[in-house]
């Protein structure tokens, strides 16, 4: 039995809650593991090319953002105010090397985020309504 059809048989609970997290953060289909969740950069894959999943149907929205700029707002950038060289150094050497690496960070952390949302949307079974714009195989 593939992974694929061990998945659509497993009742929802904490295991599901996570694998579809842990799927999601690899930049793979919540559903089977394999198939490539995004398109381009945050542009999610409207079908698992494995499984034919619909991986549109999860409405991440703004969540992703959301709890990135929780991560890298308040669990980094409030931390590095505490040092005292963030104060004392010129602005011309402490804005680039504080700057350049979080954007980096924000950059590499948004699609995992946002890969770890749609698994657990998955998970939660929480899809997008049927007759809402950007369901459905017609989008392109
Ligand atoms: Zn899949």
């Amino acid at each position: 039995m593939t992974d694929a059809a061990a998945d659509m048989t497993d009742p929802a609970g904490p295991s599901t809650f996570f694998r579809g997290m842990r799927r999601g953060l690899a930049h793979r289909c919540p559903n089977c593991g394999e198939g490539k969740l995004y398109r381009r950069y945050l542009k999610v894959e409207s079908f698992c090319g494995v499984c034919d999943h619909e991986l549109a149907a999860y409405p991440a929205d703004d969540g992703p953002a959301y709890f990135t700029i929780l991560i890298v707002g308040h669990l980094i950038v409030a931390p590095l105010l505490l040092f005292p060289i963030i104060w004392q150094a010129p602005a011309l050497v402490v804005l680039p090397l504080t700057l350049i690496p979080l954007t980096i960070l924000t950059l590499t952390l948004l699609p995992r985020i946002k890969g770890a949302f749609i698994g657990v949307l998955w998970a939660l079974g929480m899809r997008r309504a049927e007759d809402a714009p950007g369901g459905g195989r017609a989008e392109p």
